[in-house]
């Protein structure tokens, strides 16, 4: 799970991208709202905590911007405790829920669970595409054609993953990049080559039908072939 945290104050955001670790999400943080919008219009982000109070842009328009934008990541805002016309607009907006400061970081997990639970669409959060499958959590890859699977490691699994989320649409490079290692990395296009070969292998010796295919200059897309 990627999360995009937009938050100004420097020591909260970075105490809260570190118990978020510990919890096993990988947080981007984005310390304004221009930052905010531009990192959330990727559209790789499995939830945004988007504080309201912020330099700039502020929280509630950098919200109702993503969603004019037709971008549906569960965003929970963090309001300040006074701020009842803050939750009533946020919610109007967009907002899939929201959080008042100060707060215990295990309703923050919950909450950032409960969203993300909704937001995915099969009950098992078994992501699928033509006779491939994968159970989230579990670092499987399997076939249900022949009943084959393979283990996948940490960052092959995340790629899987968000390949098949994505199933029939095409995924450029940079969008890999931002999801599997984030902004702040000198990660060369051909990491994410190699990553995707190491999955075409797993593909091929599980005898799918679906594969990885490149699309000249745009990227790739997982499909049946
Ligand atoms: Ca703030």
């Amino acid at each position: 799970m990627r999360l995009l945290l937009v938050e100004d104050e420097e020591g909260f955001a970075e105490a809260l991208c570190a118990s978020l670790k510990m919890e096993h999400y990988i947080t981007d943080w984005a310390k304004n709202g221009e930052e905010g919008l531009s990192q959330g219009l990727s559209n790789i982000y499995d939830a945004i905590i988007l504080d309201i109070m912020l330099p700039g842009l502020n929280g509630l328009t950098v919200l109702q911007k993503l969603r004019e934008q037709g971008i549906h990541t569960p965003v929970l805002l963090l309001t300040a405790k006074s701020g009842l016309d803050d939750k009533i607009t946020g919610l109007d907006l967009g907002a899939d829920d929201y959080l008042t400061k100060p707060f215990h970081r295990e309703e923050l997990y919950a909450r950032l669970r409960a969203l993300t639970r909704r937001h995915s669409t099969t009950s098992l959060q078994e992501l699928s595409c033509g006779d491939l499958y994968m159970i989230q959590g579990s670092n499987e890859l399997c076939c249900k054609t022949n009943g084959s699977h393979l283990p996948l490691n940490g960052k092959e699994y995340q790629l899987m993953e968000y390949l098949l989320r994505n199933a029939g649409q095409i995924i450029s490079r940079e969008q890999i990049i931002e999801k599997i290692w984030g902004y702040d990395t000198n990660t060369e296009y051909n990491n994410v080559e190699v990553y995707i070969s190491f999955l075409r292998k797993k593909l091929l010796y599980l005898k799918s039908e679906v594969s990885i295919q490149t699309i000249r200059k745009l990227g790739y897309m997982l499909k049946k072939t």
